[in-house]
């Protein structure tokens, strides 16, 4: 049976939404915003389920749909005829969301529904609606039908008009904590808790990527970025350039690196704070396999020196919204490192 509470750290949202379908208060225009991969879309789909369900479920936490009526198959296999949803083209990636579909849309939303008491529309990836399709659904927001619920999903919903947002009712979604993350990932993908958190760390904790991911892709991923800290990198100046070029081709491959270097950095803060390093259990690391390399480091830098490259990665990061030069700030951050590497170790 579906419930709500099965998407993991999202308490909020879910008491939210069996609130409403407790009160039967729905709005119209529902906004579920948050990062990429957090649940938001399956929270919707069984939000949905539940408003259309014939038979629903109330247990001790909260209403569920049943998952097994009529119209709960029917929106498992997509073809329930008062339910749509709307996606931005796939091709290309960046495609928007255009008039023309909200248009279709909204020629949907002319007829009463005939099964239901609700006409369910959801609109994925809100914010790539052009700002001419935001108008005119804006028409629709503005008087929309008595039996209509829009449930719009957005990870930036900065990019709406400011007159879309105020007309929704806001459900926003929590960020996964790192071991959210990995605990979910050991669940559903069955991985080791190393590799979970591997995979948590190199996706910058974002779930919906890592689970896209295979456990050998993950260590190909990780195997690029430790070029970022490889003493063949540092000590040269040439290949050193070529990193920071390498990883600051755009704002997301920076980010990620930055990332990377950030877990790092906490495994070397981890190796110093313990008495002896060479006794560490090595699962408190996150790249445990990493061990004589992370000693090496760790008998170049204190905790003062780890701290302040942790704390100087964070003003990076906090940076990167605007528009920094990428490639100069990260050579800055790699030439820094080779100081450190390449000092005499007395
Ligand atoms: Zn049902």
């Amino acid at each position: 049976m579906p419930s709500f509470h099965e998407i993991v750290g999202q308490r909020r949202p879910a008491q939210i939404l069996q609130s409403i379908l407790r009160t039967q208060e729905v709005p119209n225009a529902l906004l579920f915003s948050g990062s990429e991969g957090i649940g938001k879309r399956s929270m919707a789909m069984i939000f949905v389920q539940a408003l259309l369900c014939q038979n629903v479920v109330h247990a001790a936490n909260g209403i569920n749909p049943c998952g097994l009526c009529r119209s709960c198959k029917k929106i498992n296999s997509g073809n329930h005829p008062e339910f749509f949803i709307l996606e931005p083209p796939s091709d290309p990636p960046t495609a928007n969301i255009k008039i023309d579909q909200i248009r279709a849309m909204q020629e949907g939303m002319v007829f009463e529904p005939l099964e239901t008491a609700w006409k369910v529309f959801v609109i994925v990836s809100a914010e790539k609606m052009t700002v001419e399709a935001q108008n005119s659904l804006l028409k629709t927001l503005e008087e929309p039908p008595q039996y209509v619920v829009m449930i719009l999903i957005a990870s930036k919903p900065s990019l709406l008009l400011p007159t879309i947002l105020s007309r929704c009712q806001q459900v926003s979604f929590s960020p996964l904590s790192f071991s959210q993350v990995e605990s979910i990932l050991m669940e559903r993908r069955g991985w080791t808790a190393g590799d979970a958190r591997l995979a948590a760390a190199i996706t910058s904790g974002k779930l919906g990527e890592a689970l896209s991911l295979e456990v050998d892709q993950v260590r190909a991923m990780e195997e690029e970025l430790n070029l970022l800290v490889k003493d063949e990198t540092l000590s040269h100046y040439d290949t050193l350039f070529g990193v920071a070029v390498k990883f600051s081709s755009d704002a997301a491959t920076l980010a990620k690196a930055l990332y990377y270097l950030s877990a790092y950095f906490r495994d070397l803060l981890v190796l110093l704070a313990v008495e002896d390093r060479l006794q560490l259990d090595r699962s408190y690391l996150v790249f445990s396999w990493r061990m004589e390399e992370l000693l090496r480091w760790s008998y170049r830098m204190d905790v003062r020196d780890v701290t302040k490259f942790l704390a100087d990665i964070t003003t990076i990061q906090q940076s990167l919204v605007r528009n920094i030069n990428r490639q100069l700030t990260l050579e800055t951050l790699l030439m820094q490192m080779r100081d450190k590497l390449l000092q005499v170790v007395s």
